[in-house]
């Protein structure tokens, strides 16, 4: 069944047009193969023949990681939304009807957590900006439009609105200048962040078109240059053997040479995007440009729940000269039922995971929360004066008083986010709420977590560009 077949060289995306093209499509039973084609319509689909003949492992689907991180699953939909949705379309054909159901689980599905769609675009002349989000005082985020796809999309993934055509829930830009005209205001910025989507989806002289901009003069104040990107794990060929991979590297050189630190946040999910040699070179040839790669990625129910996993990718990666930073806990978005965790489960995993590495992997952070107040990560469960409690500080926050200050919530067993915590010794409030004068509100009225009740949310960083976990502004 698993006839081995050489490393792809050559990008080769399947989509659920052309997925049954693939010679792995027949070795799906057709209860899989259905479940691809309906929840595709929910659940944008894209993988490509790298992921589907190096990645996944075909004797262990539909269990194996890299399978529920790539294809759609009925499990992802309610049973109930499923069933409708399977009638509409193997049965009644009827695209409108289809179309409306769609927008409909879509819309539940909270596509742009934590107020990203609000609170975090800036404005000029009263106009926002779009394509560009800043949220922490240093750092602004860019969308770039050209990088707003990925080589293959996570099914946990809560950039989605971006693949899907929902216009109006994409950030985009069209032009560096806006950025760089926004930026000359902002003195206080020292970090860029461009994400996606997966910006190195561009080719190399669309990335040169944004990189150069920022080495001019008049931006000295930018120091770090953050590339957000699951290529390393979904194509890792892009640093290695694409036409342009040497012209990439070499402008990973300039922007080095410049005077900035080049970041590339790598979304990892497992540690079997590590085992094969192209992802091994491409980590090599990243850092052999004086870039820096930083390992991030959530943690996820179905995927990588096995702090061996963990261990293996940061030792992997610390081996090869990346520098694990991030473990995330899965926001509030697409299919989170299916793939969110325990606050509490999460720490025991991170803590295991932490415990079988060297001093030098210690450098990863988590199980960190990207909320609408900041990052937020979980330091341990402790006991005081008999009230068993989470320990928390912020990483990162809206205000940078409350960074790295220690607050206590009630333990909860089945908290999944932070909005689901209750301050500890018996107050109504968490101290940055009580800072901030109450809960904010998006749209529609919906509470945005800085109270510990109501709908989750979360952030507004960046993810992989990607990274549904991954990475944000931090
Ligand atoms: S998590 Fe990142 S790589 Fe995955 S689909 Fe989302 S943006 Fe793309």
């Amino acid at each position: 069944m698993t006839t081995p077949a050489p490393t792809p060289s050559k990008f080769k995306p399947y989509t659920r047009q052309t997925i049954a093209t693939a010679r792995q499509w027949d070795w799906l039973t057709p209860e899989l193969q259905e479940a691809v084609q309906v929840v595709s319509h929910v659940l944008p689909f894209r993988t490509n023949a790298y992921v589907m003949d190096e990645l996944i492992d075909w004797n262990r689907v539909p269990d194996d990681p890299i399978y529920r991180l790539t294809f759609p699953h009925r499990d992802m939909l309610p049973a109930h939304e499923y069933e409708q949705l399977r009638e509409l379309v193997l049965h009644k054909k009827d695209d409108a009807a289809i179309a409306r159901l769609v927008h409909g689980i879509r819309m539940r599905m909270n596509p742009h957590p934590a107020g990203q769609m609000t609170h975090n675009v800036p404005r000029v002349n009263d106009a926002p900006l779009k394509g560009l989000q800043h949220k922490y005082k240093e750092t602004v985020l860019f969308f770039p439009s050209a990088g707003q796809t990925c080589h293959a999309y996570c099914t946990f993934c809560f950039r989605w609105p971006q693949f899907v055509g929902m216009e109006d829930m994409k950030f985009d830009a069209r032009e560096c200048s806006e950025l760089v005209n926004y930026l000359k205001t902002q003195p206080q910025v020292t970090d860029v962040l461009i994400t996606g989507g997966d910006p190195m989806i561009m080719n190399t002289r669309s990335l040169t078109e944004i990189l150069e901009p920022l080495l001019a003069p008049g931006l000295e104040h930018i120091q770090n240059i953050r590339i957000g990107t699951k290529s390393v794990a979904y194509w890792p060929q892009r640093f290695v053997s694409d036409k342009d991979s040497d012209d990439l590297l070499r402008l990973f050189e300039r922007v080095v040479n410049a005077g900035k630190n080049l970041a590339i946040m790598g979304h990892y999910n497992h540690a079997v995007e590590l085992r094969a040699s192209v992802a091994q070179q491409a980590v090599k040839r990243i850092v052999g440009t004086g870039a820096t790669l930083r390992m991030q990625g959530p943690l996820i129910r179905h995927i990588n729940e096995d702090p061996k996993s963990w261990a293996e990718l940061w030792t992997t990666g610390v081996r090869l000269g990346a520098i694990p930073y991030y473990m995330f806990v899965e926001r509030d978005t697409g299919p989170r039922d299916y793939f969110a965790l325990p606050l509490a489960r999460a720490h025991e995993i991170f803590q295991e995971a932490y415990s079988m590495v060297s001093g030098l992997s210690r450098t990863v952070r988590g199980p960190s929360m990207s909320a609408f107040p900041g990052k937020v990560v979980i330091d341990g469960v402790v006991t005081i004066n008999g009230e068993k409690l989470f320990a928390l500080q912020f990483l990162q926050a809206r205000n940078p008083d409350w960074v790295r200050r220690p607050f206590f919530a009630r333990y909860d067993a089945e908290a999944t986010w932070l909005d689901h915590l209750k301050p500890a010794f018996g107050r109504d409030r968490f101290f940055f709420e009580m800072e901030s004068g109450g809960p904010l509100r998006g749209p529609g009225g919906r509470v945005i977590p800085l109270v510990p009740s109501g709908q989750h949310g979360a952030h507004a960083g960046a993810d992989c560009g990607s990274a549904a976990a991954e990475s944000d502004a931090a």
